[in-house]
């Protein structure tokens, strides 16, 4: 039921960090507020498909 997703900064797009969700437990888009290295501050990154 874990399925691997990637997380990607929504202001500049970077995809920083792979991460496994449950797809039961969130069926829409994760977002979580994650430290970005292009910004050297923490942005909200969503969840992409690819
Ligand atoms: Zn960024």
């Amino acid at each position: 039921m874990r399925v691997t997703i990637t997380l990607a900064c929504t202001e500049c797009g970077d995809r920083n960090y792979m991460t496994t969700k449950n797809k039961k437990n969130n069926p829409g888009r994760l977002e979580l507020r994650k430290y970005c290295p292009s910004h050297k501050k923490v942005t909200l990154h969503r969840e992409t498909r690819s």
